[in-house]
């Protein structure tokens, strides 16, 4: 039998030597190292079933690495952390963002809408702050104005600063301009723009107040799964289609970032998911999703703790029950009660050093189609046709002419000389998580890569998707606003940025 440790909490990728089934994923097993070895799910919905090591050789395994690990028995304390939250529901009615059969603007709330914080500082008084937003998207109008704020009222600089959002599609539209390419009334571009004015305060408010509330704290990462998510690209005779694809690639690890108080009380958790935040459907009311469910039902049992969502590559992922209100809620029970899962679960005690790095990597955009073939499109009866490529004819008038690449930014966080974090803007899918926390992971070294953070109005595809064609990587591309597909070298592109940040920010880490 062999064993490596890699997601925390569990004794990973253990696996018997004489297994004769032929399929090496099939034989890896997750223990989790529940409470040192002293309690062991096994058949719990959101943890693996372990089946293919006997209980006896698991709690032995698992004892071992809790004597090596001295559980927790040496917390540093010179971390710096301060959580707060506040709401961002829209006061007005607004029109909502994401699904285009809506015909009304919206009409209620069924949740509250939140902006939530961490704020936390190391021994050397180096920052981070993540604010997350149950929001759709993150404009670059908005993202400009946020880190502008950021600097000028709490002297954040841009890499000290990550935003991301839950991709709610119950949520307000936050640009006019957006308004204005879906071609409605302008009435709600106005109404947009009003809303970004107030959601501003409360950024305002709620990273100011994460920071005054910053006191000496321990910073642990833990770990759990989830299967809420399903593979959502199905391969049929007529093409790639949007519907649950249960034999596609999905990422059902839950990363999670526990803080807690110098006495010991969990005050703040981030958590992680690669799921589309959709399981509401076109609804009116006002609501943040599953990912807003599990926030609030996480808070509701630890009273004294801000529970942080922070969205993965889901950017071809949905919930595999996505069909009402029942749906969203039974997955944001799932998605807490995984958090929880891990929150039993020994985690990994972070040093207070903190190294960041943020950066941007350039897309290139394949070639425009012919003048024609635009010109033809622009006649469509379909509206988001016809508007996109009206705009792409009036932005892109001559023959040759070739859009600029787009600025994917690019984060990376080092915590404690052990954990990772990767934060990509767009709405990546999920090859690049499974394949970045394969790659990048190192001895004692693990890897969370978030999406949906700092720049977010476009699908992430991979080489793979653009190959396959379908919805992330080609068609939704006129509800984006972007004038094509990219090109098929953006894997390549991506992968080999976020290498060199990584390496630069695991060699500054080092530097004395
Ligand atoms: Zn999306």
């Amino acid at each position: 039998m062999t064993c490596s440790a890699g997601f925390p909490g569990y004794i990973q990728r253990c696996f018997s030597e004489d297994a004769t089934d032929g399929h090496k994923y099939a034989r890896m097993r997750y223990a989790p190292a529940t409470q040192c070895g002293l309690d062991t799910h096994d058949g719990g919905d959101n943890l693996y079933p372990f089946t293919g090591l006997n209980r006896t050789m698991v709690v032995a395994i698992v004892s071992s690495v809790c004597a090596v690990s001295a559980c927790l028995s040496a917390e540093p304390a010179s971390w710096k952390a301060g959580v707060a939250k506040e709401s961002i529901t829209p006061r007005e009615p607004v029109w909502m963002a994401g699904f285009a059969a809506r015909n009304g603007p919206s009409d209620g709330q069924l949740t509250e809408l939140y902006a939530r914080a961490l704020a936390l500082s190391d021994a050397q008084n180096n920052r981070l702050v993540v604010v997350t937003l149950d929001l759709i998207e993150i404009p670059e109008a908005l993202r400009d104005m946020i880190a502008g704020l950021a600097r000028k009222r709490h002297g954040l600089k841009p890499e000290e600063l990550l935003v991301n959002v839950s991709h709610t599609h119950g949520g307000p539209m936050v640009s006019s301009k957006t308004v204005a390419e879906w071609g409605l009334d302008p009435v709600w571009g106005k109404r947009a723009d009003d809303y970004v004015a107030f959601l501003l305060k409360r950024i305002d408010a709620v990273i100011g107040n994460a920071i005054s509330s910053q006191s000496p704290a321990t910073v642990g990462y833990a770990g759990a799964r989830c299967d809420v998510a399903m593979n959502r690209r199905l391969p049929t005779a007529e093409g790639m289609r949007l519907a649950p694809n249960p034999d596609g690639p999905v990422d059902h690890d839950v990363p999670i970032l526990r803080i807690e108080s110098a006495e010991k009380k969990l005050v703040g958790l981030v958590f992680g998911y690669a799921c589309h935040n959709t399981a509401m459907g076109p609804t009116r009311q006002l609501n943040g999703d599953y990912a807003g469910f599990a926030q609030q039902k996480l808070e509701k049992d630890h009273p004294d703790t801000v529970a942080i969502f922070l969205s993965g590559c889901g950017g071809d992922q949905n919930p595999a029950r996505r069909r009402n209100e029942e749906d969203a809620v039974q997955n944001g029970l799932a998605l807490a009660k995984a958090v929880e899962s891990g929150l039993a679960a020994t985690p990994i005690v972070l040093d207070a050093s903190l190294a960041i790095r943020l950066a941007t990597c350039p897309l290139a955009f394949a070639p425009l189609p012919p003048r024609a073939e635009l010109e033809a499109r622009a006649n469509s009866p379909d509206g988001y046709v016809s508007r996109h490529a009206r705009w792409v004819l009036r932005e892109w008038p001559n023959p040759g002419d070739q859009p600029a690449d787009y600025p994917l930014p690019i984060q990376v966080v080092e915590l404690g000389g052990k954990l990772t974090l990767v934060a990509l803007g767009g709405e990546p899918v999920v090859d690049y998580s499974i394949r970045l926390k394969r790659e990048l992971a190192a001895e004692g070294q693990s890897v969370w890569v978030a999406g949906y953070s700092n720049l977010v109005h476009a699908y992430v595809p991979t080489r793979r998707v653009l190959q396959e064609g379908g919805y992330e990587g080609t068609e939704a591309v006129i509800y984006q606003a972007l004038p094509g597909p990219f090109r098929m070298d953006i894997e390549d592109r991506i992968v080999d940025c976020i290498r060199r940040e990584v390496a630069a920010v695991r060699t500054k880490r080092q530097a004395p």
